[in-house]
C-alpha cells in the first residue's frame, strides 16, 4: 500500500516572495522534495490547492495588516509543524521601520489615498503571535539551509543552521578579513551564520541580512566600527535595516538615536 506523502504548504505574509523563490530556485532538490512532500497549497508555484490540515508549513513575511494578524491563527491551527524563513517572517523585515516612526506619515508619502490603507502600526515577526516550530533566518534564506530544513522534517529530526557568525564561515573559506585588513566596517561579528560569507568573500562588509548570532556582543562590534569612524547617525542604520526589529539589533540601533 502506498505511504501517505506529507503536506507541504507555503504561505505568503507581508513580503516581496523572495524567500519563497529560494524554494523554487532549488532546481534540483525541487524535484526530490517534491517526490518526498505533496506541495499542497503554494499559490506562487502552482494554482491548484487542496484544503485541509498540512503537515509542514513554511511561512513567509511578517504580520503587517489586521488581516495577516487574523489569518496567521488560522494557519498556524490548520498546521502541523510551523517554519517561518527569512527576515520577514523571523523579526519583522525591512518593512519594521515602520515600528521607530509614524506609519501613517508613510502611507501618506506612499499613497495618493491613505484613507484606503488598512495597515497596523508595527510590523512584527510570526512569533509574536503564533507559536513557530523553527525559524530560518536570511533575507533571503539559503537554499542549501531551505533544504536541509525540509530534510529534516521528513526525517524527524531537529535541522542543522548552526548558530554562530558570519565571520566563522567566512574564516572557514579562508577569507581575509575585510575588516582588519581594509577598515571596512562589517557586521560579522555579530550577524548569524548562513549565507556562506557571500559580501566578504567579495571584498565588501557584511550587512546583517540573516540577522543577530546567537549571542551577539553589539556594543563591542559598535566600538570598533567607531574606531573605524562610522558616526552615530550612521550607526543607527546600519544596524536598523533587514533586521531592524529583531531584539539585539533593535537594542544597538536605538543606542544611537531614536
Ligand atoms: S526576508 Fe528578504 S527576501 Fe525574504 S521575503 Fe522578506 S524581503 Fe524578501
Ligand atoms: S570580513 Fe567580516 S565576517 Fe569576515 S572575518 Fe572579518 S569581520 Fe568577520
Amino acid at each position: 500500500m502506498a505511504t501517505k506523502k506529507p503536506r507541504l504548504g507555503v504561505w505568503k505574509f507581508a513580503s516581496c516572495d523572495g524567500c519563497q523563490l529560494s524554494l523554487l530556485d532549488c532546481e534540483d532538490e525541487l524535484l526530490a522534495v517534491a517526490g518526498a512532500v505533496d506541495i499542497a497549497y503554494f499559490p506562487e508555484a502552482t494554482r491548484s490547492t487542496v484544503s485541509g490540515r498540512y503537515d509542514l508549513s513554511l511561512v513567509e513575511g511578517s504580520i503587517a495588516t489586521p488581516h495577516d494578524a487574523a489569518r496567521i491563527h488560522e494557519v498556524r491551527r490548520r498546521s502541523r509543524t510551523l517554519v517561518t524563513i527569512g527576515a520577514c517572517a523571523t523579526a519583522g523585515g525591512i518593512q519594521a521601520l515602520r515600528n521607530f516612526a509614524d506609519v501613517r506619515e508613510y502611507a501618506a508619502i506612499v499613497y495618493a489615498r491613505p484613507d484606503y490603507i488598512a495597515t497596523l502600526a508595527t510590523s512584527t515577526a510570526i512569533a509574536e503571535h503564533v507559536r513557530v516550530d523553527f525559524e530560518l533566518r536570511g533575507c533571503p534564506i539559503s537554499k542549501h539551509q531551505l533544504v536541509e530544513v525540509i530534510s529534516a522534517f521528513l526525517a524527524g529530526r531537529r535541522p542543522v543552521t548552526p548558530p554562530h557568525s558570519t565571520c566563522v564561515e567566512c574564516k572557514l573559506k579562508g577569507n581575509v578579513c575585510v575588516m582588519v585588513a581594509h577598515g571596512t566596517p562589517c557586521l560579522g561579528p555579530a550577524t548569524h551564520a548562513g549565507c556562506g560569507a557571500l559580501c566578504p568573500s567579495y571584498n565588501r562588509g557584511c550587512y546583517g541580512c540573516y540577522g543577530p548570532m546567537e549571542s551577539p556582543n553589539t556594543p563591542a562590534l559598535t566600538k570598533q566600527l567607531e574606531a573605524l569612524g562610522v558616526d552615530q547617525s550612521t550607526l543607527r542604520r546600519v544596524w536598523r535595516s533587514f533586521n531592524a526589529n529583531a531584539p539585539a539589533f533593535r537594542r544597538e540601533s536605538e543606542r544611537h538615536g531614536p
